[in-house]
């Protein structure tokens, strides 16, 4: 079994990351497998080196050791671009000329939107685009993103299941997540696109993450069979929340790994705090 935790660098550690951590290693190690650190870099705005540093002491500090080395997003942009380009070959992607503003000028103007796992669904506005509009606009050198086209990317895969640890059989619903971007105009790839040709690659077998990301497997599965990839189990565990019960979010500065050793606090306590239900 091969596990990992992938972590953006846009902030430091707390509590729920902990969490999350401990609960990848300890499947792996219960398993005699792998666990695996990755770095998810690939926004380039709001990721940051002193963060990717930040990770790999709060870690350490936990004891919470790792196979192999670590993966950066950032330095693997041709496996995206050719992800990209597979998807492209089989005629299911098309670039998106839209503007934040424009989509919710036609989403207002249609009255509603049907809402996703993401936000409102893409209302289409650039899907019937023209090859030689699409052309054009590119060459002027407006910016565009690449959206897939999701009624046809469903219809050639067919019906999807996946198996969640927790949830049990899954059959695959990624029509949720309506026409969905997969290269931004501003990074090269999606959060989406990355993390489901990255879990290949490193040859994860067990995606481990919390529920806030259960809806984004429903779209994972259906890349992983447009690509052909292999296909892992899932298990997403719950979040941790303040006292307040109110979820962990990098805001949150008190609950930060880096303030709880600060203040002197023993991380064999909080891994042992954390372990009960972590598998
Ligand atoms: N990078 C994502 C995050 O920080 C987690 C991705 C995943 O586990 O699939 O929330």
């Amino acid at each position: 079994m091969t596990t990992r935790f992938a972590p953006s660098p846009t902030g430091r550690l707390h509590l729920g990351h902990a969490y999350a951590a401990l609960f990848a290693h300890r499947a792996a190690r219960a398993a005699g497998g792998r666990f695996l650190l990755r770095i998810e870099d690939i926004d380039a705005g709001r990721c940051r080196q002193d963060f990717v540093d930040g990770i790999v002491a709060d870690l350490a500090w936990l004891g919470l050791d790792w196979d192999g080395p670590v993966r950066r997003q950032s330095e693997h942009l041709d496996d995206y671009r050719a992800a990209l380009g597979r998807l492209d070959g089989l005629g299911l992607l098309y670039p998106c000329f839209c503007t934040r503003s424009d989509i919710l000028r036609e989403v207002e103007r249609a009255g509603a939107a049907p809402q996703g796992p993401d936000g409102p669904l893409y209302p289409g506005l650039c899907r019937g685009l023209t090859a030689s509009e699409r052309r054009d606009r590119a060459a002027a050198g407006e910016p565009f993103a690449l959206r897939l086209d999701m009624a046809r990317a469903a219809a050639l895969a067919g019906r999807l299941t996946w198996i969640d640890g927790a949830a049990g059989e899954q059959v695959a619903e990624p029509g949720l997540f309506g026409d969905v971007v997969l290269a931004r105009k501003d990074a090269p790839s999606s959060y989406h696109l990355a993390v489901t040709v990255d879990d290949a690659l490193q040859g994860v077998t067990l995606v481990t993450r919390g529920t806030d990301l259960f809806a984004a497997s429903h779209l994972h599965r259906l890349l992983q069979a447009l690509l052909e990839l292999p296909v892992p189990r899932w298990h997403h565990h719950r979040l941790l929340s303040d006292p307040s019960g109110r979820r962990l979010a990098k805001r949150d500065r008190a609950a930060t790994l880096l303030s709880m050793r600060e203040a002197g606090a023993d991380p064999r306590a909080i891994i042992s705090s954390l372990a009960d239900d972590a598998a």
